[in-house]
C-alpha cells in the first residue's frame, strides 16, 4: 500500500481521514525580514497560535492538514512537527515554489542563464520528498506549484515541468496555486503534457471563479479542483462559491473536488490589521469554517452525508494513493 509522508513519519492513505488540502501554519509575504521593525520570529508563540486556531476544527474530526507552504514562503518544518505532535493531527509538508512575483525566483532565474533549471528544480523537489528537508528528518508529502494572474511566466512553467517529472518519480500529488482561478486549464495541460497523472493533481483556488463552463473545462481534463479559499469573501463571495459547488456536485463531480480555507494562524513581520470595511468580509476565514458553515449549507441543500464524506475523506485518500 502507498505511504504518505507526514511530518511525524509515513502513514497509509486510510489513516488520513478528514483532510484540509490547502492551509498554512505560518505565512508572510517574503521580505518581512527586511523590515527593521519586525519582531523576530517566535516559534513558541506560533505553535500556541496554531494549536488554538486549529482546536475547533479538530473537534469537528479534522485528522490531516496539508500545509501548502512551499520552500520559498516561510515554511517552518520544526513548527509543523510541534503542532502535529501536540494537537494530534497529521500534517503533510509541501515542497515546491510560489509565484515568480511573490516567491523567491531570483536564485533559479539567475542560474537559468547557464543551467537547465528544470533539472535542478526536479532534483530539489525529489530530494525533499525522498531524503528529507535539510536535516529535519521530515520528508515532503506533496508538491506545491504556482502561477501568476492570467499568465504563466517562463520561470513558473519550468517549475511546473519539474513538478510533473518529480511526481512521476515519487508518486506524490501536486497541488497548485492559481491567481483568482486563472490559468487552471493551462496548468493542467502543462502538468499532464510533462507526464503528471491527472488524478494526482489538484488545481487550487478555483473558487475565485464562478464560471461553470470554466470549471467543467478544467475537470474535463481529468484533474481535481479545490474550493480552498472558502471564507475569504474579500476575494470572492462564498455565496457564489457555494452555488458552484452545488452545481458541480449535482452533475457528478463530487469525487473531484476538495474543500479548504487557505488560512494561516501566525503572521511574520509587524502586526497587520485589515481595514474596518474589510473585516466583516473575513469574519468566516478560519480553519473551522468548512465544518461550521459550508458542510451544513451543502447538507441543507440536499448533499448526502456520503457525498460529504467523499469530499473530506475519500477524495484525499484517493489523491494520496489509496485504491
Ligand atoms: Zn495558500
Amino acid at each position: 500500500m502507498a505511504k504518505v509522508n507526514t511530518v511525524l513519519g509515513p502513514v497509509t492513505p486510510d489513516e488520513l481521514g478528514v483532510t484540509l488540502i490547502h492551509e498554512h501554519l505560518v505565512f508572510s509575504y517574503l521580505g518581512w525580514e527586511c523590515d527593521a521593525l519586525a519582531p523576530p520570529y517566535d516559534r513558541d508563540a506560533a505553535a500556541t497560535a496554531c494549536i488554538e486556531a486549529l482546536t475547533e476544527a479538530k473537534g469537528h474530526g479534522l485528522r490531516t492538514l496539508v500545509d501548502a507552504t512551499g520552500t520559498d514562503m516561510g515554511r517552518d518544518v520544526e513548527l509543523q512537527k510541534i503542532v502535529s505532535e501536540k494537537l494530534g493531527i497529521n500534517i503533510i509538508c509541501s515542497t515546491g515554489f510560489y509565484t515568480e512575483k511573490y516567491g523567491k525566483a531570483g536564485y533559479f532565474k539567475f542560474r537559468s542563464m547557464n543551467y537547465d533549471i528544470v533539472g535542478e528544480l526536479f532534483e530539489t523537489l525529489v530530494k525533499e520528498i525522498t531524503k528529507g528537508i535539510g536535516n529535519t528528518g521530515v520528508k515532503a508529502g506533496v508538491i506545491k506549484v504556482s502561477t501568476g494572474h492570467a499568465r504563466i511566466s517562463s520561470y513558473e512553467e519550468k517549475v511546473l515541468r519539474a513538478a510533473a517529472r518529480a511526481q512521476q518519480e515519487t508518486g506524490v500529488p501536486i497541488i497548485t496555486h492559481t491567481e483568482a482561478g486563472t490559468m487552471g486549464p493551462e496548468q493542467a495541460d502543462l502538468l499532464v503534457s510533462e507526464g503528471a497523472d491527472p488524478e494526482r493533481i489538484v488545481i487550487g483556488h478555483m473558487c475565485g471563479n464562478s464560471d461553470l463552463n470554466y470549471h467543467v473545462s478544467v475537470l474535463g481534463k481529468g484533474v481535481n479542483i479545490a474550493f480552498d479559499r472558502l471564507g475569504i469573501n474579500v476575494l470572492f463571495p462564498d455565496e457564489l462559491r457555494k452555488a458552484c459547488l452545488l452545481g458541480l456536485i449535482g452533475i457528478g463531480y463530487g469525487d473531484k473536488i476538495f474543500l479548504s480555507q487557505d488560512c494561516w494562524a501566525f503572521r511574520l513581520g509587524r502586526p497587520f490589521e485589515f481595514a474596518d470595511e474589510v473585516k466583516p468580509l473575513l469574519a468566516d476565514w478560519k480553519y473551522d469554517h468548512v465544518f461550521n458553515n459550508i458542510i451544513p449549507a451543502l447538507k441543507q441543500a440536499g448533499v448526502s452525508e456520503d457525498k460529504i464524506n467523499g469530499l473530506m475523506v475519500e477524495n484525499p485518500r484517493r489523491l494520496f494513493g489509496g485504491g
